[in-house]
């Protein structure tokens, strides 16, 4: 058997400043959970495994033209050389979007199926936080998607599809892929009820009874397309009937909860009362200033507001601030001086601020170990009992690990302001259960019905209240 990996992976936010070009990508990740795996399992049982182009890039505006063609044709030009394959897995974020591209992953996966013919099974796997199009299900065989939010089932959803494709090929199962359009835009999160329950029930569904996979595609909607929405994705084994009937039903379900499948956020000022009203520590989590989201990292609204409501005793990060990185590692540890921080990408991220600080400690090679993401340079700043972790590349405050390796003692705070909206949650829980997600502004600010929209379909909820009832008043 030949097996081909690869992939092109990255979240659009089209209302995002960021510009996203090919520098944003990060080329051939030392590890890649998908492509490890069928490189081990075509290691063990004496299959070819063809390593393609794996390029990831951290959310952004739409991609510029030119650099998506680029990727994508320097990935098609391999599975051309690569043939003939039994197997194409690729690793997606789905929600791609270029200049010139709504559907960048309908647009790979319609070439890539023209590419190998129809013998060859073709599978993607997903984040939820994708969009969604016939163009992406056409041409595929399998479409595996995350379950949990926090993204706690990468590497099992690889497992997964690996599965279920080696199953394919070996025509021990005939996967046909069902959906639903569950009309509707919302957050998901798995690791709390009614969404815990719901996917530990579709896992109990599968592999009984015809019933191969089951995904629900969350969407992201901080895309201005009208591919943006939610969609229920049911594989059966060649039972199309029992596939849509149970997409529907599921997406059903799913639209029956809408509007409380989330954490609430707390508005700014209520969540700094919050805050101060305890020794702490309180996570504060800054879901707006997400770089996860397509936003920049370097807001300061939380910050000056809790320091303007008296807090001492503050963790910060990761601020993204390269200059202010470059001035402390400029000026070295020990090095006292007064930086400017923060507020500086776009209109959204708040006035910057002055501190007189010392340069406690500087990283070239830090990473969030727990998550396995190098940082590249990482620099601790200090006044007193206020902790600031800052760093030159977009990343989300994913883990506390840069604030233990440097030794800030987290424990001791009274309030810790993170730069992520809920997928800090698992590995900050040790130090908390007490954490806000807060409502400031940011580019990716919950509110995000009010954004500019222009493009989406307006049939969807919350833009209408009933958009199942409109079939039958619209012609
Ligand atoms: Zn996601």
């Amino acid at each position: 058997m030949r097996l081909f990996t690869g992939g092109i992976l990255t979240e659009t936010n089209t209302f995002s400043p960021l510009p996203t070009g090919l520098a944003s990508f990060e080329l051939d990740p030392p590890s890649n959970s998908l492509r490890d795996l069928v490189a081990a399992c075509c290691k063990e049982r004496q299959w070819t495994h063809l390593s393609g182009l794996i390029a990831d890039a951290h959310p952004g505006s739409a991609i510029a033209r030119t650099a998506y063609e680029t990727l994508r044709d320097r990935l098609l030009d391999q599975v051309k050389a690569a043939l003939p394959l039994d197997i194409v897995l690729l690793d997606l974020h789905g929600g791609m979007v270029a200049q010139g591209y709504d559907d960048c992953e309908g647009d790979l996966l319609m070439r890539i199926r023209a590419i190998v013919g129809d013998e060859c099974v073709v599978g993607a796997r997903l984040d939820p936080h994708s969009q969604f199009s016939d163009d992406m299900v056409r041409p595929s065989d399998l479409l595996c998607f995350f379950k949990e939010n926090p993204h706690t089932d990468i590497s099992q959803r690889a497992k997964d599809l690996l599965r279920l494709a080696i199953d394919t090929a070996k025509k021990r199962i005939r996967p046909v892929i069902s959906t639903f359009d569950c009309r509707m835009a919302d957050v998901f999160q798995t690791n709390r009820e009614p969404m815990q329950s719901f996917v530990n029930r579709l896992r109990e569904m599968e592999g009984k009874n015809g019933i191969l996979d089951i995904s629900l595609v969350h969407g992201f909607r901080r895309a201005d397309t009208p591919l943006m929405g939610t969609h229920m994705v049911v594989i059966t084994d060649n039972d199309p009937e029992l596939g849509e009937k149970l997409a529907e039903e599921l997406g059903m379900e799913v639209f029956a909860m809408r509007g409380n499948a989330a954490q609430p956020v707390v508005p700014l000022d209520e969540a700094v009362t919050l805050a101060m009203a305890t020794e702490g520590p309180t996570i504060l989590a800054d879901l707006a200033d997400n770089p996860g989201g397509g936003a920049p990292g370097d807001s300061t609204y939380i910050f000056n507001a809790v320091r303007t409501a008296g807090a001492r005793r503050i963790a910060f990060g990761y601020l993204v601030d390269p200059l202010a990185l470059d001035y402390a590692f400029e000026a070295g540890v020990g090095a006292k001086l007064t930086m400017r921080l923060g507020g500086k990408a776009c209109s959204l991220s708040g006035d910057p601020f002055d501190l007189a600080v010392e340069v406690k400690g500087l990283q070239h090679n830090a990473a969030l170990t727990s998550v396995d993401v190098p940082i590249g340079r990482a620099a601790w700043l200090a006044h007193e009992e206020i902790d600031i972790v800052v760093i030159g590349v977009r990343w989300q405050t994913y883990t506390p690990d840069l604030f233990t390796q440097f030794g800030i003692d987290l424990m001791r705070k009274q309030v810790i302001i993170v730069k992520s909206g809920q997928h800090y949650h698992p590995y900050f829980h040790y130090i908390t259960d007490d954490d806000i997600v807060v409502d400031a502004p940011g580019v990716c600010a919950s509110d995000w019905r009010n954004m500019p929209f222009q493009r989406v379909k307006r049939t969807i909820w919350p833009f209408s209240d009933d958009p199942f009832k409109s079939d039958f008043e619209e012609p």
